[in-house]
């Protein structure tokens, strides 16, 4: 059972992304899943969370791994994200966090995403994998002058809780740097994020994963899970896995009966990027905008956007509630609006490239990784909150750790990315309430 159109999840499709258009083949040949298999870990979903932890369980503790993707590798969000490797894996404001959790656990789970990023940077390095690193720290835009504001407040915050600096710009110094459009009014640039071609990434991990001895099935939806004396079955087409440990790392793409215990708590929300054809140097001269840093800005319904090592422009933001095929085309002509009104210098440019996807969001407002309360070594690890480029990757690396008992949950994640989050209220409503916030942030957006 999944909450959007089926389109969404048509996993025989291939994404019609700027990224498939442009990155190498996978280079192994992955089946499909047939005949019965025996493996220590089962793990259900190919993108970066599921991939990266089969690499540590086979790598570094030399268990016998088992990954199941119902599409190609990376199709889900790991394949056709913004490429931001950027913290942000949580909804909630440190102040937010600081209340419930206090001043040291929030610094801790600031630290573990400040990590994550360098964790992509290194694994990258050290793995020869050519992901088109680009940019140098992230830009949040102010979208008005109360924003200004708030940039100031949360410089300042950096600062003084964390000891993090950053550098506030004014409108006349983003024109000056190269950042020019009279959609924004100031800017935070910190030191942290970098760009990259996320399918790239998550084809380079893949093939690590697989010269590591991970069995890796692809085209291999799970369709049925069966517990019984202490081990679980999962059936995939013509075949079926057999593992003590099974790992759920389906994020946004989670069927929500396998397993049943994970109904309820997880609320995906479809985002949207477009991509426009490589722009000259004169045209983004005319505009002024000529810096690569992932930039975002500070509306609610907030749009991410970069420019790509051949001049693209990537832009991106929220994508509705209606995944069919017409409501995605709707969205996509509203997100080409909102472009043409921040650069209208680059007005004339042609969008080449369209394409939606789905991130996961839960009822804490928190990512998760940890045992699915309930079952026997199951675990799972998902809610990135549209930000888990850095996390996704980092924490099931972790997570590995704890499932191969060589390390304690405590020590290996935050605790409050530890507790599995707890069910929605009304969980039948939750495109519902995802469309009230909508119409609440957007309103918000025009009077704030
Ligand atoms: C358009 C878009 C833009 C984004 N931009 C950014 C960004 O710029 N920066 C950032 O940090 N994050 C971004 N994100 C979010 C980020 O991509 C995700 O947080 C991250 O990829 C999650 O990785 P994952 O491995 O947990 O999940 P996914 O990559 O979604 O992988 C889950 C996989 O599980 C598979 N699956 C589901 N059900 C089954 C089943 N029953 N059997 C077998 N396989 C199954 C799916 O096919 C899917 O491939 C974006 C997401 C989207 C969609």
């Amino acid at each position: 059972m999944r909450l959007y159109h089926p389109a969404a999840f048509d996993f025989s499709t291939t994404v019609p992304s700027y990224w498939e258009a442009s990155a190498d083949p996978l280079g192994r040949t992955t089946q499909s899943l047939d005949g019965a298999h025996t493996a220590d870990v089962a793990v259900i979903g190919g993108g970066y969370a599921g991939l990266h932890a089969a690499l540590q369980l086979t790598k570094a503790h030399g268990l016998k791994v088992c990954v199941l993707e119902a599409g190609d590798i990376g199709w889900g969000a790991s394949g056709r994200n913004g490429g931001f490797c950027c913290p942000g894996s949580s909804k909630l404001s440190y102040g937010q966090m600081i209340k419930r959790f206090g001043l040291q656990e929030t610094g801790r789970f600031h630290t573990a995403q400040r990590e994550a990023v360098d964790f992509v940077g290194e694994f990258l390095a050290a793995n020869g994998i050519d992901a088109e690193r680009t940019g140098n720290g992230e830009l949040q835009l102010a979208h008005n002058e109360t924003a200004i504001k708030d940039l100031k407040e949360e410089q300042a915050f950096l600062r003084d809780s964390f000891g993090i600096d950053s550098t506030f710009l004014s409108r006349e110094e983003l024109a000056e740097r190269g950042n020019d459009s009279d959609a924004f009014h100031a800017g935070l640039q910190s030191d942290i994020t970098f760009g990259l071609h996320p399918l790239k990434y998550v084809r380079g991990l893949a093939r690590a994963a697989i010269d590591a001895g991970v069995t890796v099935f692809s085209n291999s939806e799970v369709t049925d899970w069966n517990s019984e004396t202490g081990l679980h079955t999962l059936k995939a087409g013509a075949g079926q896995v057999t593992s003590k440990t099974v790992l759920v790392a389906s994020n946004g793409y989670t069927d929500e009966t396998l397993p049943a215990a994970i109904g309820g708590r997880l609320l995906p929300a479809l985002t949207r990027i477009i991509v426009t054809r490589p722009i000259s140097d004169n045209e983004l001269k005319a505009q002024g905008w000529t810096r690569t840093d992932p930039s975002y800005d500070t509306l609610n319904l907030l749009h991410y956007f970069r420019l790509l090592p051949d001049n693209r422009f990537m832009f991106g933001g929220r994508g509705g509630t209606d995944a069919s095929p017409e409501g995605m085309k709707a969205i996509q002509r509203s997100l080409r609006a909102d472009f043409d009104s921040f650069f209208p210098r680059l007005s004339h440019v042609e969008t080449e490239y369209s394409w939606g996807g789905l991130v996961c969001m839960t009822s804490t407002r928190l990512p998760f990784a940890g045992p699915i309360d309930g079952m026997d070594n199951v675990w799972g690890a998902f809610g990135w909150h549209g930000n888990g480029v850095a996390m996704a990757s980092y924490a099931a690396n972790r997570l590995a750790d704890v499932i191969a008992g060589t390390r304690q949950h405590k020590d290996a994640l935050p605790a409050m990315m530890q507790s599995l989050p707890g069910r929605f209220v009304l969980p039948s409503l939750r495109v519902q309430y995802l469309k009230a916030a909508y119409l609440g942030y957007g309103a918000a957006d025009r009077w704030r």
